[in-house]
């Protein structure tokens, strides 16, 4: 499966915004986009400096590869789940976020098993966690109200498991989840409203981005 190889901070001096890619790192000076606040690249520096006014397309641009990089997508699979919101009863760029914040990976972010999407990514993907009983290692899978994800009972010895265990009273869940620390698992009680996703996207740019 194709994923992004590329030094992660660079997609947040490309945003210019903090994107929350690398756990506790992100929130400390050694944060990529503190030391250096400015788009990557040859001519990164320079770039601060010119105010030159966005385009329509640069926007919905930005928008789009934003929440592709928040979520760790590609783009083929982003436009697979646009074509999937459209496709949805209510709001498309509403429908778009709920799809992308019930990717597992996400799930088990949002549940404080990981600090970080991409370690959460990797958590589902060498086989550390499990839906209704049964271990899914693909971080795309799409969880449903009723679903119990839970870190698997061999999991939980090691070493970072026991670590989360030990954070995990910190860590907050959102409403549409409830978690049991003990048993390390947690269940999705709805699908999310956009008042629950925490994330400022502008999601009527990234439909306008498609529908160009
Ligand atoms: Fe982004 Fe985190 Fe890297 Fe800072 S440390 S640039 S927030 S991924």
């Amino acid at each position: 499966m194709a994923r992004y190889k590329d030094a992660v901070c660079k997609l947040c001096r490309r945003e210019g915004e903090k994107l929350f890619l690398k756990g506790e790192r992100c929130m400390s000076p050694k944060c990529g986009l503190e030391r250096r606040p400015y788009p990557p690249g040859l001519h990164g520096k320079q770039a601060q400096f010119r105010r030159r006014k966005k385009s329509d397309y640069a926007l919905q641009l930005r928008a789009k590869q934003k929440a592709k990089r928040v979520y760790g997508v590609l783009e083929r699979q982003f436009r697979r789940y646009f074509e999937d919101a459209e496709r949805r009863r209510g709001v498309t760029g509403t429908n778009l976020l709920v799809v992308l914040e019930s990717r597992l990976d996400n799930v088990v972010y949002r549940l404080g098993f990981a600090v970080s999407r991409p370690q959460a990514r990797q958590m589902v993907r060498h086989g550390h966690v499990e839906v209704n009983g049964r271990k899914v290692d693909i971080p795309s899978y799409l969880v449903d109200p009723g679903d119990v994800i839970a870190v698997r009972a061999g999991s939980r010895q090691k070493s970072i498991f026991k670590e989360v265990a030990l954070d995990l009273e910190h860590r907050g869940v959102p409403e549409w989840l409830s978690r049991d620390d003990a048993g390390m698992s947690g269940s999705v009680l709805a699908l999310p409203e956009r008042k629950d996703i925490d994330i400022s996207f502008d999601e009527q740019l990234i439909v306008e981005y498609y529908s160009r």
